[in-house]
């Protein structure tokens, strides 16, 4: 353990480092992007030894991870945002249990999440996931999808809007091209949002591609094997 603790160091340094200078590199602050772990599959130690360090937020993929973890308060008080494919039969545990639901990407999801809200008596974060390279990646809405998935959030008051999510899947030669079409998107976006004013989160980037990710905008990277190493299967 005192080994993984101090690989996990390691790691989350560079992560930091790298973070930073992507944000130098493109006129940004450092602290204008949040690092959210990704930490499917990990063990509960490392998820615990990983939230006393530098990480802003974690982002779980599976309610019967989350769910447990957050039971035996291994974020140590950090927000834990949902980033998987949500199933709506899974909706009811994780809305209010999941700071943010990330990875929203059909009307019908929206509108469930909405009806669980409004039942607890809360509002929840999300973020509208979006499929920017239609060919290759599996999850998000399609980008025709936006703004009809928008106008729905305005007559939804239980959901807050905060932003956009996406997963692209990168070729060699147009690494940020997609991330790029994903800022352009955020941007046309937001002054339509219902509350611009807390419209303010671009999900994207992940271990191979987090600085590409900050040099065009990204507000928020999901890093997972960056920090905690390969995952055991
Ligand atoms: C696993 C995962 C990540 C992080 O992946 P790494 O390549 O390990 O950094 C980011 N986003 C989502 C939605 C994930 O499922």
């Amino acid at each position: 353990m005192a080994d993984a603790a101090r690989q996990l160091e390691e790691r989350l340094h560079e992560v930091r480092e790298r973070m930073a200078q992507a944000a130098q590199a493109a006129g940004r602050k450092p602290d204008e992007v949040l690092l959210c772990a990704a930490c499917k599959s990990q063990p509960r130690e490392l998820i615990l030894a990983s939230a006393a360090l530098d990480i802003d937020c974690f982002g779980e993929n599976r309610m019967q991870e989350m769910l447990p973890n957050l039971e035996s308060g291994v974020y140590l008080d950090k927000p834990c945002h949902f980033i998987g494919h949500l199933q709506r039969n899974k909706v009811r545990r994780v809305v209010g249990a999941a700071s943010m639901i990330q990875s929203v990407n059909s009307l019908r999801l929206l509108q469930a999440i909405h009806a669980e809200a409004l039942r607890q008596g809360i509002r929840q974060d999300i973020l509208l996931e979006i499929n920017i390279d239609q060919e290759e990646s599996k999850t998000g809405a399609d980008e025709a999808q936006l703004w009809p998935l928008m106008e729905a959030c305005a007559e939804l008051p239980q959901v807050r809007l905060r932003g956009l999510m996406s997963m692209p899947w990168l070729q060699e030669e147009d690494g940020r091209a997609a991330f790029a079409r994903m800022r352009l998107l955020y941007e046309r976006a937001r002054p339509l949002a219902p509350e611009p004013a807390h419209f303010d989160t671009l999900s994207m980037g992940m271990t191979d591609s987090y600085e590409a990710a900050i040099l065009e905008g990204a507000t928020l990277v999901r890093v997972g094997s960056g920090i905690y190493g390969p995952r055991q299967t």
